[in-house]
């Protein structure tokens, strides 16, 4: 079958590998899309430390295509969501769903598919769990896919900071591609809270607008930003600042326009240090750096896809474009999520 292959290099490789067949406990998933992020770019430019060969693909959504030895409960062409941060399964955190968080991270031989092991950017991917597997009911797995990462993460860190997001408080989206595009839907389903959507493009602003997303504000000029959204919220500042980006600039930008008993939430890979001195950020302010999601977060995260209040924006390519796409994504050319059908 064809994969998408990181090899150590920057550039990923479509090649042939052999189709895998699941051993005891395992499933073969066949691929209905599978999600490009942005933090693939981070594994293909090595900095954060993911060592190859592996099949590339993390957010993954597809139908069954055989279980093996010793599964029940699951038969062929069910449509299922792949959870994508694999834990050890049997440690306090995983007990709870959370293997985003597992205690043994650091002794496991992967972050999960697609990110240490075999991903989703082929025709089939083994899983080696059925507890990582959410059932999809009548949502297309294309349009499923993505959810397990680029709204699964958004969520998981929105929902964190639900008891500040009243409809009196303001919350600001810092980088409205996949994540934060999702994230804006987000919050319009869960709270009333005043939304505030940033980015230094034009055309992800635009997006978000028609997302729902009233204020927008071009942070192409840091200061100017800072005014804006000041002139926006008034004396009490903003109350979360979700940044989806995590550069200097943006995790700065955060840092000036949260008042007190704020939230700074960090969730993009970019490399940003968050400065500390008396009353800067100001005092009261929690700072959280969320990862991923539960899995009882992603089965949420399904229903409200269900029934309607969020959708992925989504821009299909066939398998063998995924270098042109990866490329499209590392010049900020996709507009919500780009997925690669098998
Ligand atoms: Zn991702
Ligand atoms: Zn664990």
């Amino acid at each position: 079958m064809r994969a998408v292959r990181y090899i150590g290099e920057a550039r990923p490789q479509v090649m042939d590998v052999p189709t895998p067949a699941p051993g005891p406990g395992e499933v073969l998933v066949r691929i209905g899309g599978a999600g490009v992020c942005g933090s693939d770019l981070h594994v293909l430019d090595h900095s954060i430390g993911i060592k190859g060969p592996f099949t590339l693909g993390h957010e993954n959504a597809g139908w069954i295509a055989a279980v093996g030895q010793g599964v029940s409960g699951w038969k062929e062409a069910d449509p299922v969501a792949v959870y994508g941060p694999w834990g050890c399964g049997i440690c306090h955190s995983c007990q709870t769903s959370a293997e985003n968080y597992c205690e043994h991270h650091a002794s496991l031989p992967s972050y999960g598919g697609g990110l240490g092991s075999d991903g989703g950017m082929a025709e089939y991917m083994i899983v080696p769990s059925p507890r990582l597997l959410i059932p999809l009911g009548k949502l297309e797995p294309v349009q499923a896919a993505p959810l397990s990462d680029a709204a699964l993460t958004p969520y998981h860190a929105i929902k964190a900071a639900l008891p500040l997001l009243t409809p009196d408080a303001s919350v600001v989206v810092v980088g409205v591609g996949g994540l934060g595009h999702m994230a804006v839907q987000i919050l319009r389903a869960l709270t009333s809270a005043r939304l505030i959507a940033a980015d230094v493009e034009q055309a992800k602003l635009d997006h978000a607008r028609d997302l729902g997303a009233v204020h927008l504000v071009n942070t192409s000029d840091g200061d100017r930003a800072v005014e804006e959204i000041r002139s926006l919220v008034g004396e009490r500042g903003v109350t979360v600042a979700l940044d989806f980006v995590g550069v200097q600039p943006t995790v700065d930008l955060c840092s000036r326009i949260v008042g007190r008993a704020s939230r700074i939430t960090i969730v993009g890979l970019g490399g940003g240090v968050l400065h500390y001195s008396a009353n800067q950020p100001p005092y009261g302010c929690e700072v959280s750096v969320p990862y991923w999601g539960s899995r009882v977060e992603l089965m949420e995260v399904i229903a409200l896809a269900q029934a309607g209040y969020i959708k992925a924006d989504v821009e299909t390519f066939p398998l063998v474009q995924a270098v042109e796409v990866y490329e499209r994504l590392r010049q900020g050319r996709i507009r919500g999520r780009a997925v690669l059908l098998p």
